[in-house]
């Protein structure tokens, strides 16, 4: 993303909505400015704000002449008065940010349609996670600090170290030069998105150390962690295996979402049909 210094009256209003903080109104320039190694190609300050095409010159003008009197001329807080920002076209390997920070749209350069992952959304279907397994999403960064692929890596290596499997089709896997270490392709590890997802199955022993080991990881790194657990329910609904072990852990469970098992598998499934996902 850019934005065009001879367009840009410096009013402010982009600074606010940038859920990275990126913008800032150069002292020097006196016009907006994105620190490019911060913005994560989110293209919310070019959907967010409504762009007017009013002429900058005469706006600076009035803003200047009434500023001389104390009087102030803000545009509406929602608006960008003269359509200043232009949206770069994007190249590998920096077109891995939007992939992962605009959710609006599908991306190819992943490998993966789109940002995400089905996660177990899908599981009456696809059957990922079985009775006697939990299904770990571990999401990295969150808006206002961000992942770098490298605090990724940190996390899908110490995974690997554990000997667990990443899910084929979720776009951080499709990401990784090697997917036995957890290792990602070097030409990304400094690129920044918005948050990621990493994630894992596991049998339903291995819980607590999946979960301890996150800890472990999330104190090396430079971003926020949290933790989402898909397991099957049993046939009162609950799930009666992993949250006591999660709530022992220190967490408190809410049921985020519930998938009620009414798609069909291909091949025959046991029952019960439905899952959940605590968080
Ligand atoms: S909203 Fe537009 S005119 Fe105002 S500071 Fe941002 S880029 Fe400049
Ligand atoms: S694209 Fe997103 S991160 Fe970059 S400057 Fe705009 S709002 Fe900020």
């Amino acid at each position: 993303m850019q934005i065009n210094p001879k367009k840009c009256v410096a009013c402010g209003n982009c600074t606010y909505v940038c859920p990275m903080g990126a913008i800032y109104i150069d002292p020097v320039l006196k016009r907006a400015t994105i620190d490019r190694d911060e913005c994560v190609e989110c293209y919310t300050c070019f959907n967010g704000l409504s762009q007017e095409h009013l002429p900058p010159t005469l706006v600076r003008t009035v803003r200047s002449v009434l500023s001389t009197l104390r009087i102030r001329f803000d545009p509406e807080p929602d608006v960008c008065p003269t359509a200043a920002f232009e949206p770069d076209e994007l190249t590998w390997p920096r077109v891995v940010r939007r992939a992962f920070s605009d959710p609006r749209v599908p991306h190819e350069s992943t490998g993966v349609e789109g940002r995400g992952t089905e996660e177990v959304k899908t599981n009456d279907v696809t059957g990922r996670v079985g009775i006697g397994d939990v299904g770990f999403t571990i999401e990295l960064g969150r808006p206002g600090i961000g992942v770098r692929f490298h605090e990724i890596q940190e996390m899908c290596r110490a995974l690997a170290r554990a000997g667990v499997a990443f899910e084929k089709k979720n776009p951080i896997t499709s990401l990784m030069s090697d997917v036995a270490t957890g290792t990602i392709r070097e030409d990304i590890l400094d690129e920044k998105v918005l948050s990621a997802i990493v994630e894992i199955k596991v049998p339903v022993a291995r819980a607590e150390e999946i979960v301890r080991l996150v800890w472990e990881v999330e104190q090396r790194i430079d971003t926020v962690v949290s933790i989402g657990a898909g397991v099957r329910c049993d046939e009162q609904g609950d799930d009666a295996v992993v949250a006591p072990i999660l709530e022992r852990l220190g967490y408190h469970l809410e049921r985020a979402k519930t998938n009620v098992g009414l798609g069909r598998r291909g091949t025959p499934a046991p029952a019960p049909e439905s899952e959940m996902v605590s968080t």
